[in-house]
């Protein structure tokens, strides 16, 4: 568990990389998509054309045109004179509340936002193109029809609880439509089943636009977020590779030391040898020399079988088993003629 925080750290790190990552990826795909879409003239041969293809559709193209409702157009809620096909209505409560580093600060919740939309076509003097699955389109461009907010007003009971928690401010009502009339780039399939061509979803997974901007605008704003995305993969690239430094020298160090330890063990123990070998008596009878090396003399008493049958340099490659009666060994004790003491190494 030595590298835990690290661990996590490089955990986190990696999710953020590589959704960032898929995002400058995605956004590369979608922006080569639109630099590479064709852009087809709103003409009459244009469903023929289109038709002709194989499964009688254009997997990505861009075309452009105005925004007119097939049936009944939605009527703003604020402006009787305002027609649209897209709708959106938002509800937005605005409080000041006591932020977890312990400042109060502005924030704002959604209560409710609610989309209206009626079928709706692309057209010029010439022909229409029918939009499907608007809502769905990855960049829907609409414009912001009115924007009010209503400042409240707090009972004294509001004051009081507000002093400790939050506060409300008001509420914004915002309502925004794709006017009738806006002329629109729609990016996406274009396919006719012979009732007319339809602008959708594309099937290959490429993205949809519908945007009141040119096609080298929608260009320079996915580049603008593209650029956001890859200066976050660098930077959370840069940190994965200081944690990962990190860790690596963490490591480093720790391997260092362990080999400095076990250096000093081994010096000391072979210091421990050369004395031992100093000190013991050289005229040791051969009924008292150890059983394994037959030169030093009898020095360990193994335990529980109580064999005085090694010397204290051979007793260190022998743990488990006593080599006379082959019992396990569970303890060693240093035997001297004048005292027996735990043995360690
Ligand atoms: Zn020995
Ligand atoms: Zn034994």
């Amino acid at each position: 568990m030595d590298y835990l925080g690290e661990i996590l750290a490089l955990g986190v790190d990696s999710i953020l990389f590589g959704i960032c990552c898929r995002l400058y990826l995605k956004q590369n795909n979608a922006i080569k998509g639109v630099q590479n879409a064709e852009v087809m003239d709103m003409k009459p041969g244009l469903e023929d054309i289109v038709y002709s293809q194989s499964q009688h559709k254009l997997p990505y193209v861009a075309i452009r045109g105005s925004v007119k409702a097939i049936g009944t157009p939605i009527t703003s809620v604020n402006n009787q004179n305002i027609t649209g096909t897209i709708q959106k209505l938002s509800l937005k409560e605005h409080i000041v509340a006591r932020g977890s580093a312990g400042y109060w600060a502005d924030q704002e919740r959604v209560i409710q936002q609610v989309y209206n939309s009626v079928p709706f076509v692309l057209q010029n003097s010439q022909t229409s193109v029918e939009v499907l699955d608007a809502l769905r389109s990855d960049i829907l461009d609409l414009e912001t029809i009115a924007d009010h907010f209503e400042p409240s007003n707090p009972s004294a009971f509001d004051h009081i609880w507000g002093f400790f928690c939050v506060r409300q401010r008001g509420v914004q009502r915002t309502e925004e439509m794709l006017r009738e009339g806006t002329y629109v780039t729609g990016i996406g399939e274009l396919s006719s089943s012979g009732d007319g061509l339809k602008l959708q979803v594309p099937s290959n997974g490429s993205p949809f636009y519908l945007t009141a901007l040119p096609i080298s605008s929608l260009v320079r704003k996915l580049d603008d977020q593209r650029r956001i995305y890859r200066l976050l993969t660098i930077i959370f690239g840069g940190v994965g590779l200081v944690i990962f430094g990190i860790m690596a020298r963490h490591w480093w160090r720790e391997r260092i030391r362990r080999m400095q330890e076990d250096l000093s063990k081994r010096q000391l123990e072979a210091s421990r040898k050369e004395r031992r070998k100093r000190v013991r008596d050289k005229n040791v009878p051969d009924s008292q020399r150890c059983v394994v090396c037959n030169v030093n003399p009898r020095e360990i008493i193994l335990l529980p079988c109580g064999h005085v049958c090694i010397c204290e340099d051979c007793s260190e490659g022998i743990t488990n088993e006593c080599p006379v009666c082959r019992a396990k060994i569970e303890k060693k004790l240093l035997h001297t003629f004048h005292n027996i003491k735990p043995y360690s190494n």
